[in-house]
């Protein structure tokens, strides 16, 4: 498979010009055709923002659902066919404010899915908005005086909800982007990849530029080690002058799915298919 097996063409791309969005869509296609993934065996799962037209862009199949809900129909499709390749994507507002309670619940289960948030800072979608991210004293269209309420830190939320593999990325390192979200796909079990992915429209300070200046690879230090869950937690509170990207944590644990009696043989969707649920029906009737 190449990146361009990938392209859809029936949708114009409405992203702003220099949008971050651009380099999380191109090293998804690119990390779909190192993986050697067939389109018809990935689904691309979206909430609602910038971050939620990108199922629309690409040639897989696709879902775009509700605001800050896009990991319940991921957990949805996965169980339902656990063969297919579910790949999630959301936006801070969306995923960190909207569907925090989603995203906790769904790292301490631990289904067999990439979940990677385009954390711009900002609600993008809605004209700029403040989001659980801005960093606080940017003045938005919600807070023209700046933000007074301290930002969350997602990877260490992550940390303490039990993920089995958290990533950070950078959306303007397309070939180490790429590489993240091909190892967030051969994880086992739950992967958080937050995208650092600038808003050229309404965020004047995390931009393209700022995290040029601030970002370092950990897999360039050999003394950093990803299964130390201390480690993790010093390197995740890293923000300033340096800031990490790269996998900052994992460890190996049974997925949700392999551990239900229910998909011991086999993905739902090829189990008796012709299972007369008429009886069933009748109690709600
Ligand atoms: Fe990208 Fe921001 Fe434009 Fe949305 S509003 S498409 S996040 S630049
Ligand atoms: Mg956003």
């Amino acid at each position: 498979m190449k990146p361009l097996d990938y392209n859809q063409s029936e949708h114009e791309i409405q992203w702003c010009p220099g949008c971050g969005d651009f380099g999380i869509l191109l090293a998804a296609k690119n990390a779909y055709a190192n993986l050697g993934l067939k389109p018809e065996n990935i689904v691309m799962v979206s909430g609602i923002g910038c971050s939620g037209k990108i199922p629309h862009y690409v040639k897989t199949y696709g879902f775009e659902g509700l605001h800050g809900r896009a990991l319940p129909p991921a957990q949805a499709i996965k169980l339902v066919n656990n063969e297919l390749e579910v790949v999630v994507f959301a936006g801070d507002g969306d995923g960190y404010g909207i569907g925090m309670g989603h995203f906790i619940h769904s790292m301490r289960r631990n289904m067999d899915m990439l979940y990677v948030v385009h954390n711009n800072q900002v609600y993008g979608l809605t004209k700029g908005q403040a989001s659980p991210t801005t960093e606080v004293g940017a003045k938005t269209s919600s807070t023209p005086k700046g933000v007074i309420e301290a930002p969350i830190n997602p990877l260490l939320l992550a940390l303490s909800s039990n993920a089995t593999w958290i990533g950070r990325g950078f959306a303007g390192d397309i070939k180490h982007l790429t590489s993240l979200i091909e190892q967030g796909i051969a994880h086992k079990g739950f992967a958080l990849l937050d995208v650092f992915q600038p808003c050229v429209t309404y965020n004047k300070i995390n931009t393209f530029q700022f995290f040029q200046q601030r970002v370092y690879k950990l897999e360039e230090e050999k003394a950093y080690d990803p299964t130390n869950k201390l480690m993790a937690f010093e390197r995740m509170q890293e923000w300033g002058e340096k800031i990490p990207i790269g996998v900052l944590y994992k460890e190996d644990r049974p997925t949700y799915e392999d551990q239900l009696p229910q998909l011991a043989s086999g993905p739902l969707i090829k189990q008796n298919p012709k299972r007369d649920i008429s009886e069933l029906l009748k109690a709600f009737a």
